[in-house]
């Protein structure tokens, strides 16, 4: 039922981009807008089934049983969905270049001179810079998600968003568009940290 998000889930299990059972991801029901579905928490991806994706409605409760645990930062995603209404998947990964890059620049990053800045919808050219925001870690999800939402919401070309020290949010309007926004900024920050690391200038 919801193949094309299982499969993008295991291959970035496959990666290394969800050690640990962290990680966690949804897209819109296909039939019903408000309705989303979003994965259980603690689920080892490597093994991730229909099974473990929750129907919940926009504000991420579950329909069937509102005692099921969807994952700790589903206010997140509903987040994301309620400002952008052509968003059809969320993903979120844990890697130890997102989770270092986000530490290093917390004020946020801005990629110019980089030819995968172009995998970001509405990015033509690798000349133009291309933010991502950067925000601090904080267990209080609900409070994090309304730090977010105004930049969210005067960003409309938006695809993602870093937490220092914790990971990246990546999203589109369909799942294999969210997929490859993840992957492109997974690039972005390793290509970050090494270029820092050699000293080198991507643009004056
Ligand atoms: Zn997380």
């Amino acid at each position: 039922m919801h193949t094309d998000l299982i499969s993008a889930i295991q291959y970035l299990h496959s990666k290394g981009w969800a050690p640990a059972t962290s990680s966690n991801y949804s897209m819109r029901d296909a039939r019903s807008p408000g309705h989303l579905w979003i994965s259980r928490s603690g689920v080892d991806k490597r093994h991730f089934r229909e099974a473990d994706l929750v129907c919940t409605d926009a504000q991420g409760v579950p329909l069937a049983d509102p005692t099921i645990r969807t994952s700790a930062e589903t206010a997140l995603h509903t987040l994301i969905y309620a400002v952008y209404p052509q968003v059809q998947c969320v993903l979120h990964t844990h890697t130890v270049a997102n989770t270092v890059a986000g530490l290093k620049y917390p004020g946020g990053i801005s990629f110019q001179g980089l030819e995968m800045q172009k995998a970001i919808e509405g990015n033509s050219t690798h000349e133009e810079p291309l933010n991502l925001p950067v925000y601090a870690n904080t267990q209080d999800i609900a409070a994090l998600a309304r730090e977010i939402k105004p930049y969210l919401e005067q960003n409309a070309g938006c695809y993602g968003f870093l937490i220092a020290g914790h990971g990246l949010y990546a999203w589109g309007d369909s799942v294999a568009q969210a997929a490859r926004h993840i992957e492109a900024w997974e690039f972005l920050l390793e290509t970050r940290l090494l270029l820092e690391i050699h000293g080198i200038r991507t643009h004056s």
